[in-house]
C-alpha cells in the first residue's frame, strides 16, 4: 500500500489508477530441478510496503504492466506480502570462495526467486526479491536489506545497463515500514532484481564440494539450455559451457575496466554463469586513475583492486573448471584428458581479456584500426594519468573534444597535475590519428559512445542515499537516475554530475552494508 506522500514513482504521468491483476506469466524451470537445488519458501511479509521506485521501461521490456505493478496488489507482491499467481518462490543453494576461503554453503540468505518471465527480447529472466526475509541459508543474518544498499544497487546496476555492460537489473524498490539493525537502525527495503539467471560459479561449487557429480551435471545441462544453447551442439558440451563462461567473463571484466569500475567483491558466489555483473555491494567507479585502487572497507589486501580484476576473474573461473572436472571426466572417459581440456579452456582467458581491453582502449582513443604500438600508446596515457591523478572518466570524455586538433586539448590537459605530461602524450597520439582513415567528426562521435560523460560518481550516490534514508527525500535519487540513464549524452546544466568530487566531498571507502 503506498501512502499518499509516497515519492514519485518513475514517470507517474504514464501510470493510470491501475487496479489490474498483476500477470507475470511465470515459468518455473528452476523449480523443476531436483529438490536439493533449493528450498521452497515464500517471502516473509513486511509491515507497511510502499513503492519508492518502479522501472517502467524495464517492466515493459519484460512484458509486465507497470500500472499493475504500481497498484496496491502489485506493490504487495514486490514487498513479498503476497505471492503472485504462478510464482513458486525458492531460495537457491550455492557455495563460494569468499576472499579465497571456501564456504561450502552460502545460498540465498535473504532473497526469494519468484519465477522466470520471458522478455520481449525472447530471453527468460529471473524475478527475484532481495531483502525478503530469512531463509534456511541466512546463517544468522536477518534476511533483510536496508534502504541505502537497495537504492545503491538500483542506481549502479541501472547505470551499468545504460552503459551497455551486462548486468542484473532493478525492477522496483519498496520500503517495508520496518527497521533493520546494522550499526544503527535503518529503514528496511526490498529490491526486485532481474537477471538472465542467478546461477553462479558458487552454484557449481555447491554440488562439486558434496561430491554430487549428478547434481553438477544437471546444473551444467540447465546452464547450457538457458545461457549457452549452442554448446549443446558442440562435440564436448561441458567444455563448450566452460569456454562460454570464460569468454563472457573475459569480456565483462574488460568492459568494467574500460569504464573505471571496481566490483569490489569478486567472490565466486558473485561470479555469474550468464556473464552478468552481479552483487552491487562495495562497488564503485574510480575518479582519479589509480590501477591499485580499492574502495571496499573489507578488502584489506587489495585482492579485488581495480588492476587485479582480471586475475580475480581468472581465479574464479579456475574454481568453475575444478567444479566441472568430474563432469568433464565422465564425458571424456579419462581424467587426464579432462584436466588438459579444462586447462586449455582456462588458458584462453588472458588473451581474450587482453584483446577485449586493447580494442576497447583503442576505440576510446579514436583508433578504429589496430596498429603496432597502440597498446603502448594507451598504456603511456594511463601511466601519465596515474602519475597526475587525472580523472578516468573525464580524461577519456575530453579526448573526444581533443581528437580534432590541439585546439580541443585544454579540457583534457587541465585534468593532469602537470598538463605538460598530457601535451607530450597528445603529440604522439595525433601522429597516430593521422594514420586513421575515418574523418575527425565521425571519430569524435564514435568515441563519445565509448567514454561516458556520466557515471554514478560515489559522492553523488552517497548524497542521493543520504537524502532518501535520512530525510525521505527521493529527489536527488530521481535526478541521479535520470543522469546515469543517458550516460553518453552531453547534457548542459548537469556539469556537477560530470565532475569529480571536491576534496571535502570525496568518498574514500564503500561498505557492503548487508
Ligand atoms: P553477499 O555479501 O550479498 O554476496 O552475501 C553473501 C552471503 O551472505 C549470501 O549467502 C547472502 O544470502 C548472505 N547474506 C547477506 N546479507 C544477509 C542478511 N542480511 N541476512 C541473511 N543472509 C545474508
Ligand atoms: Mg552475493
Amino acid at each position: 500500500m503506498s501512502s499518499p506522500d509516497a515519492p514519485a514513482i518513475a514517470s507517474p504521468a504514464t501510470l493510470g489508477p491501475g487496479r489490474q491483476p498483476v500477470r507475470f506469466g511465470f515459468e518455473n524451470t528452476f523449480a523443476r530441478l531436483p529438490e536439493r537445488f533449493y528450498t521452497r519458501l515464500d517471502p516473509a511479509p513486511v509491515a507497511a510496503p510502499r513503492l519508492v521506485k518502479l522501472n517502467v521501461e524495464l517492466a515493459r521490456s519484460l512484458g509486465l504492466d507497470p500500472d499493475a505493478l504500481a497498484s496496491a496488489p502489485g506493490v504487495e507482491i514486490l514487498a513479498g506480502n503476497r505471492v503472485a499467481e504462478g510464482a513458486e518462490p525458492l531460495a537457491l543453494a550455492y557455495a563460494g570462495h569468499q576472499f579465497g576461503q571456501f564456504v561450502p554453503q552460502l545460498g540465498d540468505g535473504r532473497t526469494n526467486l519468484l519465477g522466470e518471465v520471458s522478455g520481449l527480447d525472447g530471453v527468460r529472466y529471473d524475478i527475484q526479491l532481495k531483502g525478503s526475509g530469512p531463509t534456511p541459508f541466512s546463517r544468522g543474518g536477518d534476511g533483510r536489506a536496508a534502504l541505502g544498499p537497495v537504492l545503491r544497487e538500483y542506481i549502479v546496476s541501472e547505470a551499468m545497463a545504460a552503459l551497455g555492460v551486462p548486468t542484473t537489473r532493478a525492477l522496483a524498490a519498496v520500503t517495508t515500514g520496518e527497521r533493520v539493525f546494522r550499526e544503527t537502525a535503518l529503514p528496511g527495503a526490498v529490491l526486485t532484481r532481474v537477471a538472465a539467471s542467478h546461477l553462479r560459479v558458487g552454484t557449481f561449487q555447491y554440488f562439486a564440494a558434496r561430491g554430487d557429480t549428478e547434481g553438477t551435471r544437471r546444473l551444467a545441462d540447465y546452464a547450457i539450455a538457458r545461457h549457452y544453447p549452442e554448446a549443446a551442439q558442440a562435440k564436448q558440451p561441458y567444455r563448450a559451457l566452460l569456454d562460454g563462461v570464460i569468454a563472457r567473463q573475459a569480456r565483462l571484466v574488460a568492459q568494467w575496466m574500460l569504464l573505471g569500475f571496481i566490483h569490489g567483491v569478486m567472490n565466486t558466489d558473485n561470479t555469474s554463469i550468464s556473464g552478468e555483473t552481479i552483487d552491487y555491494g562495495p562497488c564503485a567507479f574510480m575518479e582519479a586513475y589509480d590501477p591499485v585502487k580499492v574502495f571496499s572497507s573489507i578488502d584489506h589486501y587489495g585482492r579485488y583492486a581495480y588492476g587485479n580484476q582480471a586475475r580475480a576473474a581468472h581465479w574464479n573461473l579456475a574454481r568453475l573448471a575444478e567444479a566441472l572436472l568430474p563432469v568433464l571426466e565422465q564425458a571424456e572417459g579419462n581424467g587426464e584428458v579432462a584436466l588438459a581440456s579444462a586447462n586449455e579452456a582456462l588458458a584462453a582467458f588472458a588473451p581474450q581479456f587482453e584483446a577485449a581491453r586493447a580494442s576497447g582502449l583503442g576505440r576510446k582513443l579514436g583508433l578504429l584500426t589496430e596498429r603496432e604500438g597502440d597498446a603502448a600508446l594507451a598504456q603511456d596515457l594511463l601511466d601519465r594519468m596515474a602519475a597526475n591523478r587525472a580523472d578516468f572518466t573525464l580524461t577519456f570524455r575530453r579526448l573526444c573534444a581533443a581528437v580534432d586538433g590541439p585546439g580541443g586539448d585544454e579540457g583534457a590537459r587541465t585534468l593532469f597535475a602537470d598538463p605538460g605530461a598530457y601535451d607530450a602524450w597528445a603529440a604522439g597520439w595525433r601522429r597516430r590519428l593521422e594514420e586513421e582513415p575515418v574523418p575527425g567528426q565521425a571519430r569524435a562521435a564514435a568515441m563519445r559512445m565509448e567514454s561516458p560523460a556520466f557515471i554514478p560518481r560515489n559522492h553523488m550516490v552517497e548524497a542521493a542515499l543520504d537524502a532518501a534514508v535520512g530525510r525521505q527525500d527521493f529527489q536527488p535519487f530521481e535526478e541521479l537516475m535520470d543522469v546515469v540513464g543517458r550516460p553518453y549524452e552531453d547534457r548542459p546544466g548537469l556539469e556537477r554530475y560530470a565532475t569529480p568530487a571536491r576534496p571535502e566531498e570525496c568518498v574514500p571507502q564503500t561498505f557492503c552494508g548487508t
